[in-house]
């Protein structure tokens, strides 16, 4: 377990908040650290990323539908439909025409099995994006990570989970999977100077995994750059709503399947925050996005800790998150969203720097000057930053709004126009957004009319 502790202010706001709980609670009521921790997640302590719609950290590339695996939640229909490098230069001009990116995430379907992948790379990294892969990783061997590390690609986004029925991991649970998460990230970092991430879709049946991904990314912060945990949303967890395209009553769940695989009740971030901070007390989120709807909700939430083999020295707090991107968008024109693997190793330097500004950070050298009293050896293990992000995606409101991320880093182009690419299957099978009705107001509605 890691070494990060809650501060002593903090341990007391604990204690006394778990003594009111239990006396409110009366006999019998266990309350845990995560239970109080959970209602500490306030948002607007948080540095709130200035990413928008036209200048945003990070773009959504699809370069083909087809994909070589089957995972739950998905919301793309896998047809052999690979974009020509025509159709896939004509989007990366909407893109420059409207959107600011640092970062131009390659998605499909898997953009592995397309077969010219390495030419889409080297286009993406010449129109001045850095080329992020999503991937199961199922295509990837040494010769082409080295093809697409040449032709310019920044990083990986592996996706593995429970979501699938893999051939190369055959486990049926998240820590199971550890073994093919570390192959991936050994592989990355063998060919080198690019980064390493992992993407794991979580439901209420998957929740207490969470725990194990944690633990064991931690044990990994020098190839292990980021690990991203996705909600999972399905139709029959959205709520009692009739839906309707260009005025006709439609089915959605002819445009998302739904799946048993979510359980029975929704997640929501404040949810992982908890089960994370059940063995990483100090867990600390430091940036988010809000919602279009509800500005309480964290549809995307940062938290980034310093690190070394050995053990965990804190998480930088919002002012760091602030200085980062801006001096990003100063010197580069882009807001920041995934660093190179040269920053996230010099964690050295970044506390050194970033001790003047932010007290979090300032809190994490001491603990690691403190760690070298101990064992001056140690200072030849380097300091890593490492980043766990929670994605809450589109939740449905109780009338019917979509609570969608704003400053949404997923655009996708479709058609010359720039749209959220959760929903893009509604855009292509009715040429607009599905509206939803709640069905009791309906009947409320009617009854008030009669
Ligand atoms: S709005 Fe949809 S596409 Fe955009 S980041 Fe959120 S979940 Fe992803």
């Amino acid at each position: 377990m890691d070494n990060e502790q809650p501060s002593i202010a903090r341990k007391m706001l604990i204690s006394m908040n778990l003594a009111n709980e239990k006396e409110q609670a009366g006999p019998g009521h266990e309350t845990t650290i995560a239970d109080i921790a959970v209602r500490e997640l306030t948002p607007r302590e948080y540095y709130r990323l200035p990413w928008s719609l036209t200048d945003n950290g990070i773009s959504w590339l699809e370069v083909t539908d087809a994909c070589n695996l089957t995972c739950e939640g998905c919301y793309r229909p896998h047809q052999d439909n690979h974009k020509s490098l025509e159709k896939i230069a004509e989007e990366l001009k909407v893109f420059k025409q409207h959107r600011k990116s640092d970062c131009m995430s390659l998605a499909g379907g898997d953009p592995l099995v397309h077969p010219e992948i390495v030419e889409i790379v080297r286009m993406v990294r010449e129109g001045g994006w850095k080329p992020v892969i999503n991937t199961n990783g199922l295509a990837l061997g040494p010769r082409l990570l080295a093809k697409l590390k040449q032709a310019g690609a920044a990083g990986f986004t592996f996706h593995i989970d429970t979501t699938q029925t893999r051939t190369d991991s055959k486990s049926d649970t998240e820590k199971g999977h550890n073994e093919l998460r570390t192959k991936f990230a050994r592989m990355v970092a063998a060919e080198g100077g690019m980064l390493c991430s992992f993407n794991q879709t979580v439901g209420i049946d998957t929740l207490e995994q969470v725990k194990d991904t944690v633990l064991w990314a931690q044990k990994h912060p020098d190839i292990v750059h980021t690990v991203v945990f996705i909600l999972f949303r399905s139709p029959s967890l959205g709520g009692d709503f009739d839906y309707y395209a260009n005025g006709d009553k439609v089915s959605i769940e002819s445009n998302y399947d739904d799946s048993a695989w979510g359980g029975n009740s929704l997640l929501h971030a404040k949810d992982i925050v908890a089960k994370i901070r059940e063995v990483d007390p100090a867990f600390a989120p430091s940036a988010y996005l809000s919602g279009t709807v509800d500005p309480d909700t964290t549809k995307w939430l940062i938290a980034a800790r310093i690190a070394n083999k050995l053990r965990g020295f804190g998480y930088v707090g919002p002012k760091f998150m602030e200085y980062v991107q801006h001096v990003h968008h100063l010197f580069r024109g882009t807001w920041l969203s995934y660093s190179t693997p040269k920053l996230t190793a010099s964690g050295r330097s970044t506390t050194a720097i970033f001790s003047l500004l932010d007290p979090s950070v300032r809190a994490i050298g001491k603990r690691y000057l403190r760690s070298l009293w101990g064992d001056l050896k140690s200072i030849r293990n380097a300091l890593h930053l490492q980043t766990f992000t929670i994605i809450q995606p589109a939740d449905m409101m109780a009338d019917g709004r979509v609570n969608m991320c704003d400053g949404c880093p997923d655009m996708t182009v479709h058609e010359g126009q720039l749209y959220w690419s959760c929903r893009l299957e509604e855009i292509k099978r009715y040429g607009c957004f599905v509206h939803a009705v709640p069905r009791r107001n309906k009947q409320q509605s009617q009854a008030t009319v009669s």
